[in-house]
């Protein structure tokens, strides 16, 4: 992982994580990736997707430093995603503590409100909710380097296609 120029804040939290090496998707995404480039990446499931597109999303927030607005937003299919890919970014970016906040439709909306008010780095949503908060102006795009479509495949099959695009 240091080979591949992440941070030691991130390498220090994987070697904790047990994660001795990158996986292949991780060793083909994570360069490209850490040098603002456009990816799409594919691989089978519980092959650490997650982790190829979380850490250079971190490393960015690392070099960033505080900010008002989310950097990065994740688009997901479901809830249990949206919650899953929250705490897997949450604990790569637990020693820079970094502010991941998961948004489904659901849930309450004011609790969402209030994080997203004391401000996020990350937001993992599902692509209603997003559109919803971005229409009410209560997620701001305007400060937005990056997005991930996770399970892009499974968004378009369950019927995604007009909010991301709204998106
Ligand atoms: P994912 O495909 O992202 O759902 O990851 C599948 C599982 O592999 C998760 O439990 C991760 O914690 C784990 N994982 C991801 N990357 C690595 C790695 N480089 N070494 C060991 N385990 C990993």
């Amino acid at each position: 992982f240091a080979d591949l120029t992440l941070a030691p804040e991130l390498c220090h939290v994987l070697s904790g994580l047990g994660y001795e090496e990158p996986t292949p998707i991780q060793l083909a995404a994570i360069p490209p990736l850490l040098e603002g480039r456009d990816l799409v990446g594919q691989a089978a499931t519980g092959t650490g997707k997650t982790a190829a597109f979380a850490l250079p999303v971190l490393q960015r927030i690392l070099l960033e430093g505080e900010r008002a607005e989310p950097l990065a937003l994740v688009l997901v299919p479901t809830r249990e995603l949206a919650v899953q890919v929250c705490e897997a970014i949450r604990s790569y970016g637990r020693d820079m503590g970094a502010r991941v906040l998961p948004v489904y439709g659901g849930e309450p909306i004011g609790r969402q409100l209030g994080a997203l008010k004391r401000g996020v780095d990350v937001v993992v949503a599902t692509p209603g909710r997003a559109l919803d908060h971005i229409n009410r102006g209560t997620l701001k795009l305007s400060g937005l380097e990056i997005l991930v479509l996770d399970e892009a495949d499974e968004m378009l099959d369950m019927g995604f296609a007009e909010e991301i695009e709204a998106i």
